[in-house]
């Protein structure tokens, strides 16, 4: 029997847990030919979502709850489900009910299919407001011509990947993870399946626009040196410039002596060049902090406890399998 591990990151979900583990089981019931787990990572709430975590695990054998010691992000929440996940293939999920689990009937069906990678595809992002949709549509435009990792457009954490992707991603030791580049870094090329994205069920978002712009900055520091790179450019360009004007002031002041009116000349490139340094500065000092927090070699995240009925040994390590014999989920 094939295996498939379902894991969803939770953050303040309380509300939501009940209902998103109705709907998925309902979808997951017409697959009865695969046994199931639901890995369901508690990223340091602050409501009650981890106790209904911890209740959901107690009645379901296929449920697994990890609690996580503080909110690490929603990064470090998919990495640690997938570290924890077993099986032949791994789907993630938000908890919000904003990705139809429904959609999992196509996942599985493409993936049977013979496809590695799945991903789903917004159809529209009602969602969000036009403003965000358009710096979105930058960052990925911008995104993609710098690094050598495209990222697909419209495509969120929703996905399967198979096992053969799975483990190459736990082998990756960073950091720094930025999930949706690092599976685009790993390759296979993806199966798309379009989707329409609900509303959020329960509660509220939690990505708002700073934290939005910081994934972002995660994004391209971690898949390309461009930002870096163009400062040597950049610098060459205003050299030549400066040298070309140089030489112009140089054979004004032999040609006409010296003029003392320059005042504004003067301070207008001290200010656009004190600009630009700063600039190149604060690029140098993003790519300087990310090596400074990845010398450390901390792990992503720390887990407080584990809950799930009985504690099976991990897959493929042993032979053993780490879901129930029977499945409860129906
Ligand atoms: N999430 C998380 N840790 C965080 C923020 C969010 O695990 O620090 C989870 C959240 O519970 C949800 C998913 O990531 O399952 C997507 O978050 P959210 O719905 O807030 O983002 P949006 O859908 O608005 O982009
Ligand atoms: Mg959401």
């Amino acid at each position: 029997m094939k295996k498939i591990a379902i894991v969803t990151p939770c953050f303040n979900e309380e509300e939501n847990i009940g209902p998103f583990f109705d709907r998925l089981s309902k979808v997951l019931a017409r697959h009865d030919q695969y046994a199931f787990q639901l890995i369901l990572v508690n990223d340091g709430s602050s409501d009650g979502t981890f106790p209904a975590i911890e209740k959901l695990s107690k009645q379901q054998k296929w449920v697994k709850g990890i609690n996580f010691t503080r909110n690490f992000g929603k990064e470090a929440a998919l990495t640690a489900g997938l570290n924890h996940a077993g099986g032949d293939a791994v789907i993630f999920i938000d908890a919000d009910l904003q990705h139809p689990p429904e959609v999992i009937d196509d996942f599985i069906h493409a993936w049977e299919h013979g496809a590695e990678v799945v991903l789903g595809r917004r159809i529209s992002r009602d969602t969000d407001t036009k403003a965000y949709r358009f710096l979105a549509s930058i960052f990925y435009r911008l995104h993609n011509r710098i690094s050598d990792v495209k990222l697909p457009e419209n495509v969120g954490d929703f996905r399967l990947i198979d096992r053969k992707v799975a483990d190459h991603l736990r082998s990756m030791p960073e950091n720094c993870r930025f999930m949706k580049g690092m599976f685009a870094w790993v390759g296979y090329a993806p199966q798309f399946v379009e989707y329409e994205v609900e509303e959020r069920f329960g509660g509220k978002s939690s990505f708002n626009k700073w934290r939005s712009w910081n994934l972002a900055l995660e994004g391209i520091t971690s898949f390309s040196t461009a930002p870096l790179r163009v400062w040597t450019y950049i610098g060459t360009g205003v050299l030549l410039v400066g040298l070309l004007y140089s030489a112009l002031i140089i054979v004004r002041a032999l040609m006409y002596g010296i003029q003392t009116p320059g005042y504004v000349t003067l301070l207008t490139a001290m200010v656009i060049f004190g600009g630009v340094q700063l600039i190149g500065l604060g690029i140098l000092g993003e790519y300087i902090g990310r090596i400074y927090i990845e010398a450390k070699r901390r792990p992503p995240y720390l887990i407080k406890e584990m809950v799930q009925q009985e504690t099976p040994p991990v897959a493929h390590l042993d032979g053993h399998s780490p879901y129930g014999k029977e499945q409860d989920a129906r």
